[in-house]
């Protein structure tokens, strides 16, 4: 009987021991990242906002299934994600909002024992991931999502993410970060991603993404909408928006498919956002083809938001300049994307100028005069929340980061001439197309092309706390 025991027990323990280690050791499966070559990025850390994102890893995709219940309004999540180690790891960290409940993870299939604690959810690799190797991630979700609260100075930022409504509805902004609340992502704007995006909702509802809009499937009660990006992604303009949304299509410049999302309160709302063809075909005359392949404009509660290929606006802020300036994003943000969001003058500081000179060329008053204009109030701005290069971090995205910028870049066009101007920027977008810049590769950009030093005005105009004086 002892011998017996003995026997059982060692071969028990070995059988256990063994098993253990050859699946703490076995490699991840390979995972062909060839396909989503166009998500590949090199995330860095924000010298702004350093607790959001994760460097080590590169997202290339995020497949993400949610469903939507308004009357509880809650989600159920899967989220699959295929990403790449920049160095080597041994386990990843994604940013993902508490009040989310986690069902399962698994990492190339296998199940992994993720730790989620307050806004991270950190999941312990089997096996050492070496750089540049992929990985598989699959997340299983649920819960009521949370907003953030940001304690952003502007009004729009205070909450970030996903909030909901009484009556259901749902919908997500997240500038500079906030797409946590919603699904597991490495949230900067320097990993951006390819993602294809569903979203089931009771008959009678609709789900809007980011992206192309690619159809609805109907199961029982609940219809399914289908979104894709093809084109990297920066997670700060992905969307999520429910509500009981009529759809209108229509064609925009050289035949590119537009859809519009608009609530039933909203239908008077309709002629501006028709207008988006039209804006479309000013902004390609100035900046050079749209970089997507469909565009489109959902209506919801609040603010105004370049998010990709899909521009939402509260039903409080559509108005043509506004769309304009949402659409100039897609060229400025979107396509050609800030590294980190110490240059996000970089986005706004072109979109304010073309919105500028779309009310110039639309309503009385010159070019010149907007800008003299602007001036005047210039100097308040930068005293109240910093330089735009170097603003107050509780000031993210202020008027500061608008109009000091969009003064500058018209210092350059006086200096070298409407179309050098323009011929520079037109090239900047179309060949920077789904790239990652900053402040140093703009001034390098900018000197190259007009052969003159610029890096002073520049400097001066994006790092000096009094208004530059300017020509
Ligand atoms: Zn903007």
């Amino acid at each position: 009987m002892r011998r017996l025991s003995l026997l059982v027990l060692v071969t028990a323990l070995t059988a256990t021991c063994c098993g253990a280690a050859s699946a703490a050791t076995a490699p991840l499966p390979p995972v062909d990242l060839a396909p989503y070559a166009k998500g590949r990025s090199e995330p860095v850390k924000d010298p702004i906002f350093p607790a959001h994102g994760n460097p080590s890893i590169d997202v290339l995709h995020y497949g993400l299934k949610l469903a939507w219940r308004p009357a509880r309004r809650s989600l159920t999540g899967t989220a699959t994600l295929t990403l790449r180690a920049t160095k080597p790891i041994s386990e990843i960290r994604l940013d993902f909002g508490h009040a989310l409940k986690i069902d399962e993870v698994t990492v190339g299939g296998r199940p992994a024992k993720a730790r989620h604690r307050l806004d991270d959810l950190t999941i312990p690799l089997p096996a050492p991931l070496p750089a540049d190797h992929g990985a598989r991630v699959v997340v299983r979700y649920h819960g009521v999502p949370m907003p953030y609260e940001s304690g952003q100075q502007r009004q729009d930022l205070a909450l970030l993410g996903l909030r909901s409504a009484a009556d259901g509805s749902a919908w997500a902004l997240q500038e500079p970060f906030g797409a946590f609340t919603w699904f597991p992502v490495n949230d900067h704007p320097s990993d951006e991603a390819l993602y294809d995006v569903a979203i089931t909702v009771p008959k009678g509802w609709a789900g809007v993404a980011h992206g192309t809009y690619r159809g609805r499937t109907e199961k029982g009660r609940t219809a399914t909408y289908h979104w894709k990006s093809a084109d990297p992604v920066a997670c700060y303009v992905t969307l999520f928006t429910v509500d009981r949304y009529r759809m209108y299509r229509a064609k925009g410049p050289r035949g590119i498919p537009i859809t519009y999302w608009v609530r039933r309160e909203d239908r008077w709302d309709l002629p501006v956002a028709r207008r988006l063809p039209e804006l479309l075909r000013w902004m390609e005359q100035k900046a050079g083809p749209y970089p997507f392949p469909s565009a489109g404009l959902v209506v919801t509660s609040r603010s105004g938001m370049e998010t990709q290929q899909m521009i939402t606006m509260g039903d409080d802020f559509l108005r043509p300049e506004v769309v304009l300036h949402e659409l100039a994003h897609h060229w400025f943000g979107n396509s050609v994307s800030p590294r980190t969001w110490q240059d996000v003058w970089l986005n706004e500081g072109f979109a304010m100028y073309f919105e500028i000179q779309w009310t110039a060329d639309h309503s009385p008053g010159s070019m010149d005069d907007h800008m003299a204009e602007i001036r005047s109030r210039e100097k308040a701005m930068r005293k109240e929340m910093g330089p735009p290069g170097d603003y107050r971090r509780d000031w993210f995205a202020g008027a500061n980061v608008y109009y000091g910028p969009a003064l500058m870049l018209h210092e350059i066009r006086k200096r070298v001439g409407d179309e050098r101007f323009f011929a520079m920027t037109r090239a900047w977008v179309q060949e920077h197309r789904n790239t990652s810049q900053d402040r140093a590769s703009f001034t390098a950009w900018v000197n190259q092309h007009t052969g003159e030093d610029f890096t002073e005005l520049i400097d001066t105009w994006l790092d000096s706390r009094t208004s530059p004086r300017g020509s």
